[in-house]
């Protein structure tokens, strides 16, 4: 009787060491599988492909629902900040949507570092009419993606000479233009606020103002596809690093009242 308990009693420690090493290598692994189909991707593709003004463009989709939204550097070369914060924001974890970053719009003129890179200024070739159209190669192409994705939200990253605050200054520095739209005015007005309340400097501070220039891609994109679109300048008075802070702590503010991060 004892030797059959005893058998008995090995037996069961059998089937419990069975479920033990099938739970451990069969089911873990498995959930982790499940995690892993969710898991955000990264897919790069090449705007302008096959042309002189080529240029990569990263789909960072999370896997879940959520809103679109498009961050765009190096419209102008000489804009320092922007592309080198794009770069950054490419490299973002983002919790629900796509996020789309094109972070040298235009290549040529970044790696130039001048505005337009010798062919005509970007920021006047988009769309400037309901049923217009973009004027030169690359504002096509980048327009195309625009209309592909049709993002929610659309953020450009510039930079202005002297602080729009100054008087003295006819530049747009420090500040974030917008198309006229409730969300995005109260958007913009968060991130103007937060900004702000870390510059002492009264003329430093940033400005809401509207509208984007027409011919922008901001402007473009808000009267063709309804985007929630702006323009942000950091002002190229002020350290490099400042001004890409400031930049990628805007993309921040934007992605984070869209619950993306
Ligand atoms: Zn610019």
């Amino acid at each position: 009787m004892k030797k059959v308990r005893a058998q008995a009693t090995r037996s069961l420690s059998k089937i419990i060491l069975g479920i033990f090493i099938f739970t451990t290598f069969c089911v873990i692994p498995q959930l982790g599988t499940v995690a892993t189909a969710e898991a955000q991707t990264t897919k790069k593709i090449t705007v302008a492909s096959g042309t002189k003004y080529a240029t990569p463009m990263y789909i960072i989709d999370s896997g879940k629902a959520g809103p679109t939204v498009m961050i765009v550097g190096g419209v102008h070369g000489n804009e320092r900040a922007g592309y080198k914060a794009a770069a950054k924001v490419k490299d973002f974890n983002i919790k629900k949507g796509k996020l789309l970053v094109l972070p040298q719009a235009n290549k040529r003129a970044v790696a130039a570092g001048t505005r337009s890179g010798g062919g005509s200024d970007l920021n006047r070739a988009f769309p400037k009419t309901k049923s217009g159209s973009s004027t030169n190669t690359l504002s096509k192409a980048i327009f195309q993606q625009v209309k592909k994705y049709d993002p929610d939200w659309l953020m450009d990253m510039h930079e202005g000479a002297n602080y729009q605050k100054l008087k003295s200054s006819s530049s747009v520095g420090q500040s974030l233009i917008y198309y006229p739209k409730s969300q995005t005015r109260i958007v913009g007005n968060k991130i103007v606020n937060s900004m702000n309340a870390n510059i002492s400097t009264s003329y430093k501070k940033f400005s809401l103002l509207r509208y984007p220039v027409s011919g922008s891609l901001a402007r473009a994109s808000a009267i063709q596809c309804g985007t929630n679109a702006f323009i942000f300048e950091t002002c190229s008075r002020d350290p490099l690093n400042t001004r890409i802070n400031r930049q990628v702590k805007a993309a921040n503010i934007l992605l984070g009242h869209l619950g993306m991060k």
